[in-house]
């Protein structure tokens, strides 16, 4: 479904990401790691089209998207949750839910928010309430949700866990377990290596802008030391 092919990325004459290959299959969850300042939402950022492509390309359902503005690629069916959310503060839930939507026509609106609200509930209970005066994981599940208004067939989310108390966390993790039940292929960027590889079908380790390990989950699952040499921890 998504493909990179030697991927460079970055801001200006600054290089992020030095050629990154990979293949993520319809129906998967893909999880990149590694350790801060690696390259991963930089990654993201690129295949949504928010940060400039250098090298390389992406394609996206048989078709290159490499030269496609951002809001076409939400079109094609690619939507990103952003890292730090990005919501629109002022914004209640119920409009930041509709401005997620903007891509659609309004008929699908209602469905759509029919969706979000079953997969998180407790979004409806605070449905009038100021995005800006969300908890930390009200937010996560707000930014998730108004991904999910474009109704993507791939969607990125960003540091999934990161501040999040651990229920919360499984909140969030359940979600996107029924996510890829629906059929919705997912790359996933976490910290948290060990909570991202419970879900994962495949996983990418960066450091400094390279893959330095690319496998499938369940090999790493198995012989957890493997990611974590990468990682540096014990
Ligand atoms: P983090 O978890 O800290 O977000 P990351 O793996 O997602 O880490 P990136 O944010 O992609 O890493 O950063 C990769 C490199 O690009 C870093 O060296 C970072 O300093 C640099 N970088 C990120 N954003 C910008 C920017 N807007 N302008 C210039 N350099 C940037």
């Amino acid at each position: 479904m998504l493909k990179l092919e030697n991927l460079k990325c970055g801001y200006g004459a600054f290089t992020a990401v030095h050629g990154l290959s990979l293949k993520i299959p319809q129906g998967q969850i893909f999880a990149l790691v590694g350790a801060n300042g690696a390259g991963k939402t930089s990654t993201i950022m690129t295949i949504a089209g928010q940060v400039e492509l250098q090298g390389g390309s992406i394609s996206f359902d048989g078709r290159d998207i490499s030269k496609l503005p951002a809001s076409r690629r939400v079109t094609e069916g690619i939507a990103l949750a952003p890292e730090g959310r990005r919501l629109f503060a002022d914004m209640s839930v119920e409009e930041n839910l509709t401005m997620g939507g903007y891509s659609r026509p309004r008929s699908a609106e209602a469905e759509a928010k029919a969706m979000v609200l079953e997969t998180f509930p407790r979004l409806k209970e605070r449905i009038a309430q100021r995005a800006g005066s969300l908890s930390g994981g009200e937010q996560q599940m707000l930014a998730i949700g108004r991904a999910l208004m474009a109704d993507p067939k791939f969607l990125m989310i960003d540091e999934v866990s990161l501040g999040l108390m651990p229920k919360i966390v499984d909140v969030c993790y359940d979600a996107i377990e029924k996510l890829k039940a629906r059929g919705i292929t997912i790359l996933l960027v976490e910290q948290n290596t060990q909570r991202a590889l419970a879900v994962a079908d495949q996983v990418c380790v960066l450091e400094s802008g390279r893959s330095v390990w690319m496998g499938s989950a369940e090999e790493a699952r198995k012989d957890p030391k493997l990611i974590e040499a990468y990682l540096g921890l014990t």
